[in-house]
């Protein structure tokens, strides 16, 4: 099998409600699938994170071409060939968003190609579901934000959700007084993550973190820059509750940082980012060393989900133990029709938890004919 053509695809929507974290707000979304059709006729889908049109223009003008004819069960070769390539003026960003599209699709053309779903081939027992956390409450809109929140959370709780992510960086007072109230709305059996997209400094951090403490916060995700671990470290130190992080780091010799100064409690590579399913392995293999758990970052298409689904599907929960953990995948709810107006038929999600797909490969049928109104020319 080789790969005898490279498509990429960059799809915009515009959505129905605008909504915002503590960096920035989205008025639309946006998603760049990567298609390898083989020489036997098969197709394989990647999805890189990040801005579209620039990673599509950097596999459609650059690393497309350098892939053609080779063997994409043959991942490590291929990621070390566009690795080696780019180096020079790629290791992060966008680059290896585009070396991940091309990375997954080569991982779902070799796990068609074995007749296996990929979290088979990846090593995981058969299994049938992952529990997930909801991903949602954003900010933005003319309602207060606790009446919008409130109605959010009866929604999750309702469809059977029992974890879930609450947006911070506003301010320390303003994220203590909704934590807490959101806290008493769902009651204590719910898992309750924050998330501050680092908008805060180290010391504003941890006055955010000793105030809500003692409301059992599951994790603290991106407190502060991820230009520094050592201020993650700082946080660390000074709360109870674990730290989370790594959505906008790269590769292994990136997160090895992270995981020496012990910077992390859960690390969370993307995927469609992070350089793919062959370098999320690796990451995850340095993150044994000192027992951190990998739980991914997932916002994308039905294809990013899938990828991140899979990969987590064969990890074992970290630190090691002979008790069955509940592993957590993070679940996005925010308005993004990627998930499921360009796939036959999108992951099944019910009461909380991801359905892991049955079939070959990543399991999801993707419909190019479904792009029309989607498609930036
Ligand atoms: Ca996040």
């Amino acid at each position: 099998m080789r790969i005898a053509k490279v498509d990429a695809f960059h799809l915009r929507a515009r959505l129905d409600r605008p909504f915002g974290f503590s960096q920035f707000s989205y008025s639309e979304r946006e998603a760049m699938l990567v298609r390898l059709t083989s020489t036997d006729g098969r197709v394989g889908w990647g999805e890189a994170y990040g801005p579209a049109a620039v990673t599509a223009a950097i596999v459609r003008e650059f690393l497309g071409p350098l892939v053609v004819g080779r063997d994409p069960r043959a991942v490590e070769s291929v990621w070390d060939l566009l690795y080696a390539r780019s180096i020079d003026y790629g290791r992060k960003g966008v680059m290896l968003a585009a070396i991940s599209a091309i990375d997954i699709a080569c991982w779902d053309l070799k796990a068609q190609d074995c007749g296996s779903p990929l979290y088979r081939l990846l090593g995981a027992e058969q299994q049938d579901r992952i529990e997930c956390y909801w991903t949602g409450f954003y900010f933005g809109g003319d309602e207060p934000l606790q009446v919008r929140w409130e109605r959010e959370a009866r929604d999750c709780l309702d469809q059977g959700f029992r974890a879930l992510k609450l947006k911070v960086g506003l301010g320390v007072e303003r994220d203590v007084a909704i934590v807490r109230a959101m806290r008493g709305f769902v009651g204590p059996a719910v898992r309750v993550a924050i998330d501050a997209n680092h908008a805060y400094g180290p010391q504003e951090a941890i006055q955010l973190a000793r105030q809500v403490e003692d409301l059992g916060i599951h994790w603290f995700e991106e407190p502060v820059s991820p230009l520094a671990p050592e201020q993650y470290l700082q946080v660390k130190q000074n709360t109870r509750i674990p730290v989370a992080g790594g959505e906008c780091e790269y590769t292994r010799f990136g997160f090895e940082k992270w995981f020496r100064l012990g910077a992390l409690d859960y690390a969370q590579p993307d995927l469609c980012a992070c350089g793919g399913i062959t370098e999320g392995l690796k990451i995850a293999s340095l993150a044994t060393l000192t027992a951190v758990h990998v739980t991914p970052h997932a916002w994308g298409s039905a294809v990013g989900q899938a990828a991140a689904l899979h990969f987590y599907a064969a990890r074992p929960r970290h630190p090691s133990t002979t008790v069955p953990e509940r592993k957590l995948i993070e679940c996005d709810r925010s308005e993004n029709p990627f998930r499921e107006a360009i796939v036959e038929e999108p992951i099944r999600l019910a009461a909380g938890h991801w359905h892991l797909p049955k079939t070959s490969g990543l399991g999801v049928h993707v419909l190019p004919e479904t792009f029309g109104p989607y498609l930036v020319a």
